[in-house]
């Protein structure tokens, strides 16, 4: 975490904070928070890969430090972009909220904050925990793809009016990747050269992660 986000005043910053198992990290998640950036004014967007993810099965998953570490691989080249280790080295399962209240209570208090996610997760969020808060705590930068359907999204707006004014559609070109087409491919000895940072693709290779057994 840059020291600079540790000590931003009042007011005078805007962070995007995006989420992700990052198992591993791909195009599709650099391109979105890259946009949002550019569409927000943000002047960092932190990287949280998730520790124990509540609604992933732990063993399916690489071990943190392993995303972590690509995570971290994956931002190098871009000055706006951080990493946090809050999730990874917390023992217990982290949801959107605690993580959220970490950034708006300490590394961050007094920063705007934008919490960067897809559409399709976005779609649920009346089932997050302590949604209320949370939306009160941050905006939300819903990542969509051209032609996507809302309609999910419209009948969360009639439970809760008001919700778009902190929800802000973002939509970013139609690409298709995520990491479980990049395990896979790696799984059936398929490339995947341009679909994550060159860095994250050697490491990949070298820590032999997704290959049966
Ligand atoms: P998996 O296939 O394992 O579910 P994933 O590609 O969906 O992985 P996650 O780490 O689960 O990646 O996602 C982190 C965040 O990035 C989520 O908010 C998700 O909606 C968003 N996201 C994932 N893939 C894309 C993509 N191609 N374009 C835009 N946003 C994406
Ligand atoms: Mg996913």
């Amino acid at each position: 975490m840059s020291p600079l986000i540790r000590s931003c005043k009042a007011g005078q910053v805007n962070i995007g904070i995006m989420g992700g198992t990052f198992d591993p990290i791909h195009i599709g998640h650099l391109v979105s928070a890259e946009g949002a950036r550019q569409r927000f004014a943000l002047d960092y967007v932190v990287f949280v890969p998730a520790g124990l993810p509540p609604h992933k099965e732990m063993s399916k998953v690489s071990a943190p430090e392993h995303r972590y570490l690509m995570t971290t691989l994956a931002v190098m080249s871009n000055p706006a972009f951080f990493v946090s280790r809050l999730e990874v080295d917390r023992d217990e399962p982290s949801y959107t909220i605690d993580t959220v209240r970490h950034f708006s209570r300490q590394e961050a208090a007094g920063a705007n904050l934008y919490f960067i996610t897809g559409v399709d997760a976005i779609i649920d969020i009346l089932t997050w925990k302590d949604y209320a808060e949370l939306l009160e705590l941050c905006d939300f930068i819903a990542v969509t793809r051209l032609g996507y359907s809302l309609k999910r999204l419209e009948e969360a707006q009639k439970k809760m009016p008001g919700i778009m004014n902190k929800v802000h559609l973002l939509e970013i070109p139609a690409l298709a990747i995520s990491s479980t087409y990049i395990r896979e491919r790696v799984a059936t000895g398929k490339t995947i050269k341009y679909l994550t940072p060159e860095p994250v693709e050697q490491y990949i290779e070298k820590q032999r992660l997704y290959t049966a057994g």
